[in-house]
């Protein structure tokens, strides 16, 4: 198993790309968690746990690997000067102090700058990006305005991210109820109240 491992290491030297994800190497860990719980690893209903881990956080943390930026190219033939918002988009990440998840909705809105919109589903795929990553739900809300504002290049974006970190909900303090809201406002939303509160009373559904 060593040996299988360094040579992995090696071949990946020569690599420029992000490392993949090494699932062996995660297995291993997450057996070691197994044997510190006092557990058998061996035990039939634990046999294929660490296998099953590594493929969970492989997939949770698949954002690591891909390029946000790709998702953020204008529509060529559609224009449109009114804002935009795309709300209750799911999110599922981890956070990184606890590599807990933390579930949520994410709401984005930004006014164009002429004409130059996205396809809607571009921008669930900017927030699911940057999602599967060890996070923190206010780097997240700053990355996924900063992308979008320095992509599209639009008059303002505003970013509002709603999560139950399982970290808070489930051990700690135990308040199974809380909600963290981060928000991200740049350009236009920061500048003009107005649009802000138009955009926020849109968002939230209320006045
Ligand atoms: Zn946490």
């Amino acid at each position: 198993m060593a040996t299988k491992f360094e040579q992995k290491k090696a071949d990946r030297s020569t690599d420029t790309r992000l490392p993949e994800v090494d699932r062996e190497l995660i297995a291993r860990g997450v057996r070691m968690i197994l044997e510190g719980l006092g557990e058998n690893p061996d035990r039939p209903g634990l046999q294929d746990t660490p296998e099953r881990v590594a493929d969970m956080y492989a997939e949770l943390t698949s954002g690591m690997h891909e390029d946000p930026s790709q998702h953020v190219v204008p529509l060529p033939d559609d224009k449109h000067d009114e804002m935009v918002i795309v709300k209750d988009i799911s999110i599922a990440s981890l956070c990184e102090h606890h590599l807990a998840p933390f579930v949520g909705k994410c709401h984005i809105a930004y006014i164009p700058k002429e004409g130059r919109i996205l396809g809607i589903s571009k921008l669930a795929r900017l927030a699911e990006t940057f999602s599967r990553r060890l996070q923190l739900q206010e780097r997240l809300t700053t990355d996924i305005a900063n992308t979008l504002f320095e992509g599209l290049k639009p008059i303002g974006v505003m970013v509002v991210i709603e999560a139950a970190h399982t970290c808070m909900t489930l051990r700690g303090v135990r308040k199974a109820d809380a909600k963290t809201v981060t928000s991200a406002v740049l350009g236009g939303f920061r500048t003009d109240p107005r649009t802000r509160a138009e955009a926020m009373s849109l968002i939230t559904g209320r006045e």
